[in-house]
């Protein structure tokens, strides 16, 4: 679909940044292309922030974090505004779709349940918003209580892979704990961002808690992370970026929340149920072409196993349609750019070249009509060994490295044999057997035949997948900080004898 369709839709496109409740021009002279994977045609151009935008944004969010308008809001002001951003995301969810689809090649039908589920996202944090408690001890001669309180700016940074729910989760546990935000989408996928700070101003928010500037990270990620006025960071993005983030924020102590990258282990056992195995490894390894941090991306399986599993969901990639994002029948897109596809390509070559095999994929997809987009097939190698670069870097792309185990034990040891400890995947059908393997794994989250996360569930890495918790009660904590009052209840002794 072409931006004339677009229009057709009504779902225009914003290329402004919103700075203090105002919809404004980047001031970075050099314009940067908005590129759609789908053929690599340019969407339109964005003027970047320019420095002093930086400063301006970060200015009205700390000017608004402490205005009355903003001050004077119970959690349950603040979650009603919240409810009314949810509402408007809904009502606008047809043209929010077409956008991401656009901007990051995700097909049309899941784009569509990415913005039901960010609305998700934000109703969840609404109803966190008026329930915000501290604690209480009774220590005789005095007590304490303590608050938890809003760090006041916090600078969010998000990827490109899943623009819209990153930032909209983000966000509302931000607002919902009282914090204003300077919020920097990705530059290359800056589009379904931008929107959302539209119905941010039409929900009601006041000026200033919600500011939204794109631009390279470098450059005005860097400059918000370095502010001292900005006093928490989350970062979603690969570990590269945490690394820098957190050399960053040594110079102002600022904590940060570090979503980063995976390398996701999936154990299937011996007493599964076949079928639904097969369905739940096709769509941990594949999904979203496995453009996401918590996808499977090295399977072990028992020998015995090995070459009928294998067969199976070799049968079943060849029939996932592949195709224009925005066709509603199309359940796999292109990858972000030509050079994420170049570059699995690569990594497929040296492992083959290793003595992998490729059972399937591995090329780009030259098909009529998708020659001219990003598209790289679903691709299984077996053979793999834990050495490989295959099997250790994170590819962020559609390529499952098969290894086989003798012994659970074995097999849970390769698995945490990885920088990452993001999500990790176990097929069973005995509970013990699943659990022991759970409890063993050096992963934030786990998933026993089931996959995908959710606002309710408490979502972060181990090791150098990140630092720090989203969702669930545990957001909460990250979004806010503690202080103790301590109040004496008898007359207070002096330490001095005088
Ligand atoms: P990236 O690290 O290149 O960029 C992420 C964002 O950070 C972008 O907005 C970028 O401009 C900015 N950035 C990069 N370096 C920065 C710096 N030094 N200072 C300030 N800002 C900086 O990641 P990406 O390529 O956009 O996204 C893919 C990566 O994100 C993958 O590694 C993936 O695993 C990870 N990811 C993790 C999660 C999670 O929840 N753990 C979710 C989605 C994506």
């Amino acid at each position: 679909m072409t931006v004339t369709a677009l229009a057709n839709t009504k779902a225009d496109i914003t290329t402004n940044l919103y700075i203090n409740g105002k919809s404004v021009r980047g001031e970075e002279g050099k314009a940067v292309a908005i590129v759609n994977p789908y053929d690599n045609s340019e969407i339109c151009s964005i003027n970047p922030a320019s420095n002093r935008q930086v400063d301006n944004a970060v200015a009205s969010a700390y000017d608004a974090f402490r205005d009355h308008s903003w001050t004077s809001l119970t959690g349950r002001d603040r979650g009603a505004l919240l409810f009314k951003l949810a509402t408007l995301l809904r009502e606008d969810l047809e043209a929010f779709a077409i956008i991401e689809t656009m901007d990051t090649g995700i097909p049309i039908r899941e784009t569509r349940m990415e913005v039901a589920t960010s609305a998700m996202h934000i109703e969840y944090f609404a109803g966190w918003a008026g329930k915000i408690e501290g604690s209480y001890q009774d220590l005789g001669s005095r007590f304490n209580y303590t608050r938890r309180e809003p760090f006041g700016v916090i600078g969010q940074i998000v990827p490109w892979n899943t623009p819209l729910k990153l930032m909209a989760r983000g966000f509302s546990a931000a607002v919902a704990c009282g914090n204003t935000m300077v919020i920097k989408p990705s530059i290359v996928a800056p589009l379904t961002n931008l929107r959302f700070a539209e119905i941010v101003d039409e929900a009601g928010f006041p000026p200033g808690t919600i500011n939204v500037i794109t631009g390279s990270g470098h450059t005005v990620g860097k400059a918000i992370v370095e502010h001292p006025k900005v006093r928490k960071v989350i970062f979603t993005g690969g570990t590269q970026g945490g690394q820098e983030i957190l050399q960053q924020s040594v110079k102002t102590i600022t904590p940060a929340v570090l979503e980063l990258g995976g390398k996701g282990p999936i154990i299937v056992c011996e007493d599964i149920d076949w079928d639904e195995a097969v369905d739940g490894v096709l769509t941990q390894a594949f999904a979203r072409k496995a453009e996401v941090c918590f996808a499977g991306t090295r399977l072990f399986i028992p020998p015995k196993l090995h070459d009928r599993f294998v067969s199976a969901l070799a049968e079943k990639v060849a029939k996932i349609p592949m195709g224009p994002p925005l066709e509603g029948t199309t359940q796999l897109g292109p990858l972000m750019t030509a050079d994420r596809v170049s570059d699995l390509v690569e990594h497929v070559k040296t492992a083959k070249k290793q003595g992998a095999k490729v059972v399937c994929g591995g090329e780009k997809v030259m098909d009529d009509g998708l020659e001219r987009g990003n598209y790289f097939p679903p691709t299984i190698v077996t053979g793999v060994t834990p050495d490989m670069s295959v099997a250790q870097e994170e590819l962020f792309g559609p390529v499952l490295c098969v290894m086989t185990y003798d012994d659970l034990d074995e097999a849970i040891e390769v698995a945490n044999d990885s920088e990452f400890g993001l999500a990790a995947y176990v097929w069973s059908n005995d509970i013990r057997k699943s659990n022991h393997i759970a409890n063993r794994l050096e992963s934030g989250n786990v998933f026993i035949n089931s996959y995908g996360y959710q606002s309710e569930i408490p979502f972060g890495g181990y090791k150098m997948s990140g630092i720090g918790r989203e969702h669930g009660a545990e957001a909460m904590h990250e979004y806010t900080q503690t202080k103790s009052i301590t109040v004496g209840m008898e007359r207070f002794q002096s330490r001095f004898d005088i």
